[in-house]
């Protein structure tokens, strides 16, 4: 009998397809589809979705219509958890303006990954984020922080788990309620989550406020997740699809595929509140309806042979 004690009994799915995912596609889905993936990925049970980024608009055409969609989703806002992404106060105000509960802020482990991303230093990015954050907070926002490069970097190499714990020291001090740990070019090893874990538990930085976000480039997604819960992480950032990448990365495919999360939760017994057969509806109707590839392994599977489906 397989022992499930290690393993969390429920896990919290964050999906970050909408946003990461749109945002790193070729395609620009119309204001209509976007809307309308959310509300499927509601429908199918997912508990939290990123569905857009205040960005300036020019800065990333792709969800350069936030704010019309933010309008369209507007009566879900008060009864699902959704958050967009703002990189400063001017798209905080937006996001306050649509009537956002939960925003998010994009941090850098390493100086090169902040200087090409977000075109300051990581201690620069991060004064610029203590202001918003703060501002959200007293707002009554929840607000989550993404550290992107965790473990390695394109420019830097191995990035020190010391540097990540500095970030997420100072997103928690300035008020964030989450931090999910990005391996953005997809290249952790599961032993690498484990000692990035122990490293900022060893700084008083609790299990209970990480989520991870990992890329399947190399292909550790799912390995990477299965050690984390396993060492206590309970909310999982993924990607319809698996939609999404890495500008700085040519080669990074993208985030870990929700079916294929979902897939492996479900095998394990652990409860996820997702219909899987509705999500993978969604994301058959999405390639449907826009054309963008699904990378999905279990949906290409399952869509491509309706056999295993039934069975
Ligand atoms: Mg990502």
């Amino acid at each position: 009998m397989f022992d499930r004690s290690g393993l969390p009994k429920a896990v919290t799915i964050y999906e970050v397809g909408p946003r990461d995912g749109l945002q790193n596609e070729a395609l620009t889905l119309s204001t209509d589809i976007k809307a309308e993936l959310v509300r499927r990925l509601i429908n199918s049970g997912i508990p939290a979705v990123e569905v857009a980024s205040f960005v300036r608009p020019d800065t990333v055409p792709a969800l350069a219509d936030a704010d019309e969609l933010l309008t369209q989703l507007s009566p879900l806002l008060s009864s699902h958890r959704m958050s967009a992404l703002v990189p400063n106060q001017r798209g905080l105000d937006r996001a306050l303006h649509a009537g956002m509960r939960e925003v998010a802020v994009f941090a850098s482990a390493t100086e090169s990954f902040a200087k090409a991303n977000l075109n300051n230093s990581v201690a620069g990015s991060l004064e610029i984020y203590s202001h918003v954050i703060k501002t959200a907070v007293d707002a009554g926002l929840r607000v989550r922080g993404y550290i992107s490069m965790c473990f390695r970097d394109p420019w830097e190499g191995t990035v020190a788990a010391g540097k990540v714990v500095d970030v997420a020291e100072r997103l928690l001090a300035d008020g964030v309620t989450e931090i999910s740990l990005g391996d953005t070019i997809g290249t952790a090893t599961p032993g690498e989550v484990i000692e990035l874990l122990n490293a900022l538990d060893s700084r008083g930085i609790s299990r209970s406020l990480l989520a991870v976000h990992f890329h399947d480039t190399y292909g550790q997604a799912l390995s990477n997740t299965l050690t984390a819960m396993l060492e206590g992480i309970t909310t999982i950032d993924s990607s319809i699809g698996g939609l999404g990448g890495c500008p700085f990365a040519k080669s990074a495919t993208g985030n870990l595929a929700t079916e294929d999360l979902v897939w492996q939760l479900h095998g394990l017994g652990i409860s996820t509140g997702i219909n899987f057969d509705e999500l993978l509806a969604t994301s058959n109707w999405l390639s449907e309806k826009s054309g963008l590839k699904i990378r999905s392994k279990s949906a290409i599977a399952l869509v491509g042979n309706s056999r295993l489906v039934e069975s």
